[in-house]
């Protein structure tokens, strides 16, 4: 059975309000909540002069609460994100649990990579382009506080998957107990509001910043919630930037593990800048088998090398076709992509199949039921997927290492 917002909700009522005195619930102090299959996130409202240690107790009170009921009724709760906001919906603590890892025979490590346990000084595929540093940032480019790891997920032409990749890497890390953030950049087509069935909902924003949304357990910020979908701008340059600089600048994301975000296709001038705006920690190119698609792949790794950023890995979407039954079908000719990563000297994060399953929860708006593992092809499906997440989450970990965002640690006893 899957954990449901009333669920959660009725959990809290049993968890006391240490400043206001009630229960989370009817004091007020529970803003949000929102659930899927076995992962949770709640939002609470407690003034920061409660102090650290009360809103960690508070956090652990509510979690004991939610995995002890949850377990009577036969439900498993394997993450649990609880923000802590105060008045101006500023997060003034973030208290995570648990966190699901893949299942073992689902993953394969990304090929021409080496191992995680083996990080690769100067290796091939890393080498900076002749005048830059490898771990240049580009000129004028922006962290964002609170935020550890920026992804872009780009590619040489549209149509090729790029969104649907982004979204299903955004809730597939979230289902293990990251806490993401999805920023959909792409202004030609932004199609995050359908794939995220986010539907009549308005974008709110709570002093003077936007309010991303909360759905499958990501956040979730998208420029087709601010323009009007049938009337298509004509985005220029300058405009476009803007307007990115804005989304991604002006969110309350709170702290994030992965920001993920979706740039429009091409190397043109709009995806450049988008790319050059943010401290990216990397970048995910996403082409499908075909040779045409593989040249634009070429030339999107090119743009991101050029800019100085680590290309994370290549992903080859609709890389083969799988049936109801679960046999595959290779209609394009699988592997082009991998070839491509060798000859570029870049990781191979995973291939992705075509199934009816992952177009019809798109359209519906239902991204977390491909992680659902009910058919054969489904079982398809979600291995792949989660053998390209725990590429990618090795990747990045090695990305930052090497950026020295993150430094192993030494114990020793
Ligand atoms: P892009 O962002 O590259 O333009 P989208 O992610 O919007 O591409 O995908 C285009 C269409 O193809 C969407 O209808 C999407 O549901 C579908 N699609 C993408 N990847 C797959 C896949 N692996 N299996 C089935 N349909 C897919």
């Amino acid at each position: 059975m899957s954990l449901s917002k009333d669920f959660v909700t009725s959990c809290l009522t049993g968890v006391p309000d240490p400043v206001r005195g009630k229960d989370l619930v009817s004091s007020g102090a529970l803003q949000w909540v929102s659930a899927c299959d076995t992962y949770a996130s709640i939002r609470l409202c407690l003034p920061p002069e409660a102090g650290k240690p009360v809103l960690q107790q508070v956090a652990q009170l509510a979690h004991a609460k939610v995995t002890q009921i949850a377990q009577r009724n036969g439900n498993q709760v394997d993450s649990l994100i609880i923000e802590f906001v105060d008045d101006a919906g500023t997060v003034i603590h973030t208290a995570r649990f648990g966190g699901m890892v893949a299942p073992a025979q689902a993953t394969e490590p990304a090929r021409n990579q080496p191992t995680p346990s083996a990080p690769p000084p100067g290796s091939a595929g890393h080498e900076p382009i002749p005048g830059l540093q490898k771990s240049a940032k580009p000129a004028g480019s922006h962290a964002l506080p609170g935020v550890r790891n920026i992804i872009a997920v780009g590619a040489g032409k549209g149509g090729v998957g790029k969104s649907s990749i982004a979204l299903n890497l955004a809730v597939g890390l979230a289902r293990r107990g990251h806490a993401v953030g999805l920023l959909d950049g792409d202004i030609y087509g932004p199609s995050m509001p359908t794939m995220l069935g986010l539907g009549a909902l308005e974008q709110a924003v709570i002093a003077g910043r936007l309010q991303p949304f909360y759905v499958h357990g990501i956040k979730a910020i998208t420029i087709g919630k601010l323009v009007d979908a049938d009337r298509p701008l004509i985005w220029r340059g300058p405009m476009a930037h803007g307007a990115f600089k804005q989304l991604a600048e002006q969110t309350a994301w709170g702290e994030l593990d992965y920001l993920i975000i979706d740039l429009p296709p091409g190397t043109g001038d709009i995806a450049l800048t988008m790319a050059q705006t943010l401290q990216l920690t990397g970048a995910v190119v996403v082409c499908t088998p075909q040779k045409v698609a593989q040249d634009d792949a070429v030339r999107a790794t090119g743009m991101f090398r050029q800019l100085g950023i680590e290309v994370l890995g290549v992903v080859e979407n609709m890389s083969y076709f799988v049936g109801d039954d679960g046999k595959s079908y290779d209609i394009f000719g699988r592997g082009g992509a991998e070839v491509m990563a060798q000859r570029l000297g870049v990781p191979f994060l995973g291939a992705v199949p075509i199934t009816m399953a992952l177009r019809e929860n798109s359209d519906s708006g239902n991204p977390t039921a491909n992680f659902d593992a009910e058919t054969p092809s489904g079982t398809r499906l979600r291995d792949a997927l989660e053998n390209l997440i725990t590429n990618l989450e090795s990747q990045t970990a090695l990305a930052s290492m090497r950026s020295g965002a993150q430094k192993p640690v030494l114990t020793i006893s």
